[in-house]
Order: C-alpha cells, then sequence, then structure tokens
C-alpha cells in the first residue's frame, strides 16, 4: 500500500461508454485502489457499469440521454452528446464534494481520471483547479496516426490517393498509408474529431500498452506532449478484475471448450462494435465450415445489420456447423483466450483483444475494419509476425485458418507468439516496465 503520510485522495474516473474503453478504466480504478486511494465511477446511464461488482467504489451516474443508435449515428454527434450531456452534472458532482469538504481538516485531494473520448473531463479540471490523468486504452501508435494526420490533410497526403496507399508513411514507418485510421471517412468528419478528442492539458497520461511493444512511438509522444507518461499495460493482467462485460457472457462455451484438444479451436469475434454485412458473415461461415477447424464464434446480437443473431445462415450451413463448432452472443473472452485449447484469435483487432491475445501467446486471424484496427492488424502481421491479415472471401479464410492452427507455419508463429508473452510476462514482474510505471504512477498522484 502507497504511503498516503496524513494525507487523504479522492481518485474520480469517469470512461466512455464503450466497452473496450470502460474495461480498462475499471482495472485502474481496481489497481489504484488496491494501493490506498479511494475511488468514484463517474459513469453514463447508458452502458453502466455494474456497481455489485466493485463494492469498494463509489458509483456516480450522470445522466447523457445517449440510447444505442446514438452510437452508430456518427462520430461528430455522439461525441458531441456524450460530453455536452456529462459535463455540467460531473461539474455539479465535484463541486459539491468540494464545497462539502470546506471546512474539514482531512479533506481529500481529488484527482481526474478520464478516457479522451470524455474531453468534459479535463475542462472541468481547468475550470476547478483540479489535476487531470488521461488513461489511453488503444496503441500508442493509433495517437501518433491521429496526431499526423491534419498535417498529413495539409499536405495533400489524406485522404490518400489510390497509388500512394501500399507506401510506407514516412512519419509513421512501418504503418501504410492504408492503414491510417478513419481512411474511409468524410475528411472534414475526421479533422473535427480528432481535434476535439486528442487531449490539450493532461498533468499526466497513462497507456495501456508495454513499453517494448512501442518504445519509438513512445519516444515520439513524450516528446510531444512533454508531460508523464505511463505504460501500464496489459492491465488485465496486472490485477484480477471481476468481469465488466456489458453484455452477458455465455460461460458455457469454457466447458465445451474443456472437451476439445489443446490449440485445436479457432476463437472468432469481432468485439464489442464492428458490424460484419450478410454477405461478409456468410463468407465467415463458410470458411470456418471449410478449413475443418473446430471454432467458438461470437456472433454478437444485432453485429450482422439486419438480423437479430444468427438468422442470416442458411440451414444448410447450420448443420455442417453443428458438428464443429459453437456460436455464442457473447463469451468470457480473457478466459477464452487462456483456455489451452484455443490455438488461434480470428479478430478485428480491437487494442484490448490484441493485448488480450498476445498475452497468451496466441497468434492471430486479422479482419480490421476500423478506427486503430487497422494498425494493430499492421503490427500483429507485419511487425511481431503472429498474426495472417486477411480479407472476408471464404477460400482465404480457410487457408488462413488452417495456415494459424496447423503445419510447419503455425508452430513458427506460436513460437514468436509465445517469446512476445514471456516478455510481457517480464514487464509484469516486480522489476519490469510496467510494474515500475505503475509504481511511478502512484508515486506521481501522491505528489499532485
Ligand atoms: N469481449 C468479451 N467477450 C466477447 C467479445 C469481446 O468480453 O465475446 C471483450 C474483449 O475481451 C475486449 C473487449 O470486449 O476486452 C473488446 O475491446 P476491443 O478493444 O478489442 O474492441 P472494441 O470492442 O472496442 O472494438
Amino acid at each position: 500500500m502507497a504511503d498516503h503520510g496524513s494525507k487523504r485522495w479522492r481518485l474520480v474516473l469517469t470512461s466512455s461508454p464503450l466497452q473496450g474503453h470502460m474495461t480498462p478504466m475499471l482495472q485502474l480504478g481496481t489497481y489504484l485502489h488496491s494501493k490506498g486511494f479511494s475511488i468514484t465511477i463517474a459513469h453514463t446511464e447508458f452502458n453502466r457499469p455494474d456497481p455489485s461488482k466493485h463494492p469498494d467504489f463509489i458509483f456516480h451516474p450522470l445522466p447523457d440521454k445517449l440510447s444505442g443508435p446514438d452510437i452508430s449515428a456518427g462520430v461528430i454527434p455522439f461525441l458531441q452528446t456524450l460530453n455536452d450531456n456529462c459535463k455540467p452534472h460531473f461539474k455539479e458532482h465535484l463541486t459539491q464534494i468540494i464545497n462539502a469538504q470546506k471546512d474539514r481538516s482531512d479533506k481529500e485531494s481529488i484527482v481526474i481520471i478520464h478516457d479522451n473520448l470524455m474531453f468534459f473531463a479535463a475542462d472541468v479540471a481547468l475550470e476547478l483547479d483540479l489535476p487531470s490523468i488521461i488513461l489511453r486504452s488503444s496503441s500508442a501508435a493509433f495517437s501518433l496516426a491521429m496526431m499526423i494526420i491534419p498535417q498529413l490533410h495539409q499536405e495533400g497526403r489524406f485522404p490518400t490517393q489510390d497509388s500512394l496507399l501500399q507506401e510506407i508513411v514516412p512519419e509513421l514507418d512501418p504503418f501504410r498509408y492504408k492503414d491510417l485510421p478513419f481512411i474511409g471517412r468524410p475528411i472534414e468528419e475526421t479533422l473535427q474529431s480528432i481535434t476535439m478528442i486528442i487531449p490539450k492539458t493532461p498533468s499526466a497520461m497513462v497507456w495501456n500498452t508495454i513499453e517494448f511493444l512501442e518504445q519509438s512511438t513512445l519516444t515520439h509522444i513524450r516528446n510531444h506532449f512533454q508531460v508523464p507518461i505511463f505504460t501500464v499495460g496489459p492491465l488485465h493482467k496486472i490485477i484480477p478484475t471481476p468481469s465488466t462485460s456489458f453484455l452477458e457472457e455465455d460461460t458455457s462455451c469454457i466447458s465445451w471448450l474443456d472437451k476439445q484438444a489443446p490449440k485445436s479451436v479457432i476463437y472468432v469475434s469481432i468485439g464489442s462494435l464492428a458490424n460484419a454485412n450478410e454477405k461478409v458473415a456468410i463468407e465467415m461461415a463458410w470458411g470456418l465450415v471449410n478449413s475443418n477447424q473446430l471454432f467458438l464464434w461470437v456472433v454478437r446480437p444485432g453485429s450482422v445489420p439486419g438480423f437479430k443473431w444468427t438468422e442470416f445462415l442458411p440451414d444448410g450451413l447450420v448443420a455442417q456447423m453443428k458438428d464443429r463448432g459453437l456460436i455464442v452472443k457473447w463469451a468470457p473472452q480473457k478466459e477464452v483466450l487462456a483456455h489451452k485449447a484455443v490455438g488461434g484469435f480470428w479478430s478485428h483487432c480491437g487494442w484490448n483483444s490484441t493485448l488480450e491475445s498476445i498475452s497468451e501467446g496466441v497468434p492471430m486471424l486479422c479482419q480490421p475494419f476500423d478506427v486503430d484496427q487497422k494498425l494493430n492488424a499492421r503490427y500483429l502481421s507485419h511487425v511481431w509476425k503472429i498474426g495472417v491479415e486477411i480479407v472476408a472471401k471464404s477460400a482465404e479464410i480457410e487457408s488462413a485458418i488452417r495456415q494459424v492452427l496447423v503445419g510447419k507455419e503455425a508452430e513458427e508463429m506460436r513460437q514468436r507468439a509465445m517469446e512476445i508473452q514471456d516478455k510481457i510476462k517480464f514487464a509484469l514482474c516486480d522489476s519490469g516496465s510496467s510494474n515500475n510505471s505503475l509504481k511511478d504512477l502512484v508515486d506521481f498522484i501522491l505528489s499532485l
């Protein structure tokens, strides 16, 4: 436990209502609580975390007036609604805490920790003269890419002409123009959202990444922001945390996995936000069946637009799938990836999924959709060489599944994945980089 002397601390954490943001925020909160800090989670009502899983935290709802469709309506309206609606309640709550403590001798020092989508929290911190720390739940490379897109735009390199797409972006080597985030989106929307979410005045930044994975990128980031940067990933391996899923996990898949041979199953999931259209989803299903390998497939309800769940699958295909695999609505993913029966992960390559897979030494089939996923897929396939990038065509899928699960190439990839897993274990041990960074973060907060 950190030595707080006579001082008391309240950390007020606020995360956007996205699974990939909320999970690392709750994990960081759990770690900081174990070091003696009091934790308040200020959360939206939409996709609210479950207080019963974190009995030591105080939960404070922010009336956000959001609903599912707002998230798919477009980035700018979503961010604007989220930030405009949450800000007044957040400020009022903090002001009440400060006022209630005014005449107390043992008052708490308050520090705000927020993700980059909840940028209203940075404004409130400035207005109330409180320190604020940003938690980034994606790679450092994604932030660097976002930071240089306005410059690429000014120089006529973004949006990118077709002839340049395969080229390396010199400022972002080894990433290519085609790996850049937001590539197919309207440029004005992209520039506006980047201006909104690039942090402006944080006291410090915490990254759910690992120093050895992104060393040179982190150097750029440190030079740019000139504030302390803590690299504390992978957070899910730091401290046991109860499930943070917004959807109910179907744990029956674990007993199904228990019955399968080691490294024989490909686990398939495209995360909490990506959608696969009907044609793509059917290609995926044929690829799975024709690969002749066992599979565990998460089809999130509604993730194939126009269908409630798996009604897009033709009857004949369903019959063939029954013998080889299991389809669930939502899985306990970390447990699945740590299971000995899982030999590969076919993923959209969200950053949390990427970290969860490499932490277990599981090679990946990379099917990136949007945002940071193409950068992560490039890391996996080109830099770490533990992934195979695919487009969703059934013939290509079936051979890629075999490439990752069986044969010499699969064995070599698994070997490299296990080497990365070992380095991650080292980063988490007593003198490892992530563990040291967490201790530094605690010291930093105590110094504020
Ligand atoms: N996840 C899960 N069960 C599933 C699918 C995903 O628990 O069936 C979790 C996964 O472990 C990860 C998160 O959802 O922590 C997805 O985050 P990621 O950054 O990979 O992608 P996003 O959903 O933000 O696109």
